[in-house]
């Protein structure tokens, strides 16, 4: 599957199945995005590439050990990535492609915007359990 930034520069590409998806309310998740909470995609770091426009991509260190990477040109978020991790977390939003799995579980939900009220009959974690380290 394919996924570009805002303004086309960065290109990427997965292979292989999503390990699933999240609805993250952290408070960093919603800083970085602007919204109530990130859409995040999990993906084996061997099916995740950047195809195109690796000198535009920045990152960001928002806790130790665990980086936000985006476009530095647009500011659309691309992925996060923990230090020595070997999993991908992709901002779906960016995906161009449907990605045939949905979203799972909400996760963060002890810190979510206050404006912000879950709908779905999805499972809410106060914070992260399993895959989602
Ligand atoms: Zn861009
Ligand atoms: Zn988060």
């Amino acid at each position: 599957m394919k996924g570009t930034c805002l303004c086309g520069k960065v290109n990427y590409v997965t292979r292989g199945d999503f390990l699933g998806i999240n609805y993250c309310h952290c408070k960093q998740c919603r800083k970085a995005n602007g919204t109530a909470f990130a859409t995040s995609a999990a993906v084996r770091e061997e099916d995740f590439e950047v195809v195109q426009g690796h000198e535009h991509l920045a990152a960001y260190e928002s806790t130790p050990g665990k980086k936000r990477y985006f476009c530095g040109r647009c500011g659309s978020p691309i992925y996060s990535k923990r230090e020595g991790g070997s999993t991908i977390y992709i901002r779906l939003g960016t995906l161009d492609d449907d990605p045939i799995v949905r979203p799972e579980v909400h996760i963060h939900v002890a810190s979510k915007a206050s404006w912000y009220e879950i709908k779905d009959n999805l499972p809410q974690l106060d914070a992260e359990e399993g895959l989602w380290f």
